[in-house]
């Protein structure tokens, strides 16, 4: 006979373990189900294995949505101040360690080991190395086929995350099973990615390796975060940042020299008649920036001998660089999914689907998208405790 679980909760990565932790225990009981062996693989290699597990400057305008204002409630439910008392509670020392980033000084698996506890005292049960076949929806009830067989609960939760890095696991199921239910879903594509250059641009990945601290811009959004090239294009912090707000066909603008003064460039020619753009670029960049910077501009004599309106043009497209991207590296690489699961057939109090009771959605599978620097998993968490909550 089927075994008599309260919710349902697919996918035991951030959000799904949070979820499923909470609802546990409140009491209810949960079943949680993975297709990988061991749960919350993501979390393991996230931050360089150290795991940026949230940001002290979490806020809902850190987040992409087709409805910015959808993330509010839970956020401002279950806050990163929540999540450190958390892992104070579980002795897992951390750092922050720029930006309002917190990250273990252990490892990775601390987050891991402690969400698992926490699951445990809720007795939620958990079944790894269980992909879902078929599910069903008849009489208030959830079916879900599982390999030896099938469970049943009134309520169903998807935390199967986004596609990105297909390699760990991640799949577009969650947006099969919204679609199938009906709930539409805001085009996913990759964010947080590295972007791609070529063509003319593609000369600049001779640069591969050199970094430097920029703004960078696409539309509204602009970082002050390092940039770097690499043999495919751009990465670096700011691009990561700025690739989630990007589209394609799209430029980009990177300031080079995002302390200059105004006429900057004209003051050097005074006091350095004789040196180079080049050599003056180097004060602030690394020197084989520096050069190709001052190549493309065609500007490779001395200052004195280049007149005042040349230094300024030049100054100002240091200050606005444009790099057309031709494409990102895509979900391979990408470290989240922007998109996803349509806020507007959500609630935002218990991420559950307007028109179909007892199904909800959390984590990066709904069209809610963080910055760089732990923002995501505040998302994962909050979004998790807020569904728990209701189940
Ligand atoms: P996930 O954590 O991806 O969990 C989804 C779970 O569902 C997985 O366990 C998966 O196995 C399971 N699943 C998928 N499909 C199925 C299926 N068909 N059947 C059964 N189970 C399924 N964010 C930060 O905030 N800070 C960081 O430091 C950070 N570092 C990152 C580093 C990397 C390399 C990557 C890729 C991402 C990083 N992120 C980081 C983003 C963060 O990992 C995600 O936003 C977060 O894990 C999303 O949580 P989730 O629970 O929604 O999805």
């Amino acid at each position: 006979s089927p075994a008599p679980y309260d919710a349902i909760i697919l996918g035991a990565g951030a959000a799904g373990l949070m979820c499923a932790a909470v609802a546990g225990q409140r009491g209810r009981r949960v079943l949680l189900v993975d297709h990988a062996d061991e749960p919350g693989r993501k979390i393991v290699i996230s931050g360089g294995g150290r795991c940026n597990f949230t940001n002290i400057h979490t806020a809902p305008d850190r987040y992409l949505s087709a409805n910015p204002h959808f993330a509010k409630s839970a956020l401002g439910r279950y806050t990163a101040a929540d999540f450190i008392a958390l892992v104070e509670r579980h002795g897992i020392a951390w750092h922050e360690k720029t930006l309002g980033q917190l990250f273990c000084d252990g490892s990775a698996r601390q987050i891991v080991a402690m969400l698992r506890g926490e699951c445990e005292i809720g007795r939620v049960e958990l079944a790894l190395s269980s992909p879902v076949g078929e599910i069903g929806h008849d009489g208030g009830a959830y079916t879900v086929a599982l390999p030896r067989r099938t469970v049943t609960a009134p309520r169903l939760v998807i935390a199967t995350g986004g596609p990105s890095i297909p390699k760990l696991g991640a799949t577009g199921f969650a947006y099969d099973l919204a679609r199938r239910f009906g709930l539409k879903v805001v085009e996913p594509r990759p964010a947080l990615v590295p972007l791609t250059l070529g063509g003319d641009e593609a000369l600049f990945r001779t640069l591969s390796g050199v970094a430097a601290e920029v703004v960078a811009k696409a539309g509204k959004a602009h970082f002050r975060e390092a940039a770097l090239f690499t043999h495919r294009g751009l990465s670096g912090p700011a691009i990561l940042q700025v690739s989630s707000y990007w589209r394609a066909r799209e430029p980009i603008g990177i300031d080079f020299i995002p302390d200059a003064a105004p006429g900057w460039l004209i003051e050097a020619k005074r006091h350095h008649p004789r040196t180079t753009l080049r050599r003056t670029l180097a004060g602030t960049l690394p020197d084989r920036l520096a050069e190709a910077l001052a190549e493309r501009l065609a500007l490779t004599g001395e200052l004195a001998n280049t007149p005042d309106r040349r230094l300024d043009d030049a100054a100002r497209q240091l200050s606005a660089w444009r790099f057309t991207p031709n494409g990102s590296e895509g979900f391979a690489k990408a470290e989240v999914t922007a998109g996803g699961i349509s806020t507007a057939d959500l609630s935002s109090q218990t991420l559950e689907a307007r028109r179909v009771p007892g199904l909800h959605a959390i984590g990066e599978a709904v069209d809610v998208t963080g910055w760089l620097g732990g923002y995501n998993f505040q998302w994962a968490w909050a979004s998790g405790w807020a569904a728990a909550q209701a189940l």
